[in-house]
């Protein structure tokens, strides 16, 4: 696998249906397809395609211990609704316990360095497990989220992983994300409905006004350049 099946992907399946798409990826992958949701409102349009559609593509989520009380609530609503499993992934306690040991539970603030160890113990190491053996990984990024996503195409190939990654949402805007969920019932983190548009962790979120950049309500205190978490390299 490598570039050449992410561009041929990309030929293949440049004028489907989304939800064809992800029919004919999940029996193409068979049990190497994953989806990762955090439970923003691009993710619940997906996770509504997957389960309404009864997709067997596996649905895994990062539970980092630090997320919103709003976004456990969309999740058990999730659960509620589809009645389909979605698989926690959660930080090695071993790593964890050392690193908030040495450092206190909110040194994020501190230093990048803190809050790069912090990412990667809570978001990147799990990450690493829940693609383990995977081949296909699908994710709710879209275009418009930031400049440098302008140039993604549906398939790409993600060297880090070593796996392709499809993004059905790419040219969704997000009213589109909005008007999905509402028509279709979906449950959604009422958090949107406060100003936060990306929705992580607690302390490091918070809502944007009106006009400001998609990520700029995500670690506020740091350089617009330092903003990576390791998950995505878009
Ligand atoms: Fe830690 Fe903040 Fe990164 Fe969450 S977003 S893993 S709390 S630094």
């Amino acid at each position: 696998m490598s570039e050449k099946l992410a561009k041929q992907l990309n030929n293949e399946f440049n004028e489907k249906e989304t939800v064809e798409t992800l029919k004919a990826l999940a029996e193409r992958f068979e049990e190497k397809i994953v989806f990762t949701t955090s439970f923003g409102v691009e993710d619940q349009v997906i996770t509504d395609m997957i389960f309404k559609h009864d997709l067997s593509i596996k649905v895994v989520t990062l539970d980092t211990g630090r997320l919103f009380e709003e976004t456990y609530k969309v999740y058990s609503r999730t659960l509620e609704k589809y009645s389909k499993p979605i698989h926690p992934y959660f930080p090695k306690n071993e790593q964890l316990e050392k690193f908030v040991a040495e450092k206190g539970p909110n040194s994020f603030y501190a230093s990048v360095e803190n809050r790069k160890m912090c990412c990667h113990i809570r978001k990147v190491e799990p990450l690493g497990r829940a693609l383990a053996g995977m081949e296909c990984w699908i994710t709710g990024l879209r275009a418009s989220q930031s400049q440098n996503r302008e140039g993604l195409e549906f398939f790409n190939w993600d060297s880090g992983f070593s796996l392709v990654k499809y993004n059905p949402l790419l040219h969704w805007e997000l009213e589109d994300c909005r008007k999905y969920v509402l028509e279709n019932h979906v449950p959604y983190n009422v958090l949107h409905d406060r100003g936060f548009v990306s929705i992580g962790c607690a302390p490091c979120t918070r809502a944007i006004q009106p006009g400001e950049d998609f990520r700029a309500g995500r670690w506020w205190w740091e350089d617009n350049s330092k903003k990576e978490c390791g998950l995505h390299k878009h």
